[in-house]
């Protein structure tokens, strides 16, 4: 899933100091279940932004509504009223989902109030890792399920670099080094052997901005 991370008070704040009626939208997919931008953040940042706007003159108009997805223009519909009621949208999805309602709601001012960090999973409770770069061209067939691309910062296809230390990352001590993961699950795998093959140089033609796919549906 994506794993996004609310914004500062005060950066938010700062992006929405010219506005009165605020509305919030968060989304019921990855930023709920990475408990970053989901129903009961929309209700924290509203009570936030309401007492932080306190001594302001002009007493700030706050209005929150969690829908299904943001990334999916279908679901918008349900928030058209509210956002023609508004001065000001904050966006509490990733970065695909503000593009997606400041796209559908060109005449109004939409913000981001949070920071989309990466596609990861959660390894224990509220805590979350990065597991793919989305580079394209996946080469986990290779790698025991592990991927070198980013779970070793140097992005090595062929590892380890010689920094490994006690399993751990040379570049970041409290990481287990990938290439040691990948070296253990190839090991349980029974395909060791397989490691002496050099991979080749991966095709970062494939990694294009901005990707495409068409499902051909
Ligand atoms: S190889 Fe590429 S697509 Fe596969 S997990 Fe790694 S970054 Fe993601
Ligand atoms: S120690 Fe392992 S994970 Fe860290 S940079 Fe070297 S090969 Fe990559």
């Amino acid at each position: 899933m994506v794993i996004a991370e609310i914004k500062s008070l005060a950066d938010i704040n700062e992006m929405i100091k010219s506005f009165r009626k605020i509305f919030i939208v968060g989304c019921g997919e990855c930023v709920s279940v990475c408990l970053t931008g989901g129903q009961k953040q929309v209700e924290l940042l509203s009570s936030a932004l309401r007492i932080s706007g306190r001594n302001d003159k002009e007493k700030r108009i706050l209005k929150g509504k969690t829908i299904s997805r943001q990334c999916e223009p279908k679901f918008l519909e349900q928030i058209n009223k509210d956002i023609e009621e508004s001065d000001a949208v904050l966006s509490m999805a990733c970065g695909a989902g503000v593009q997606t309602l400041s796209e559908k709601f060109r005449k109004i001012p939409v913000f981001p109030a949070m920071d989309t960090k990466f596609i990861g999973v959660s390894d224990e409770a509220g805590n979350f890792i990065e597991m793919c770069s989305a580079c394209g061209d996946c080469i986990l067939s290779l790698t025991g399920g592990i991927c070198p691309v980013t779970r070793c910062p140097k992005g090595l296809l062929n590892g380890p670099c010689g920094g490994s230390k006690n399993g751990k990352c040379e570049a970041n001590p409290e990481t287990p080094c990938a290439w040691l993961l990948i070296y253990e699950k190839m090991k349980e795998l029974n395909k060791l052997e397989e490691l002496k093959n050099i991979n080749n140089p991966k095709d970062w033609s494939k990694n294009m901005r901005p990707g495409k796919v068409n499902a051909g549906i």
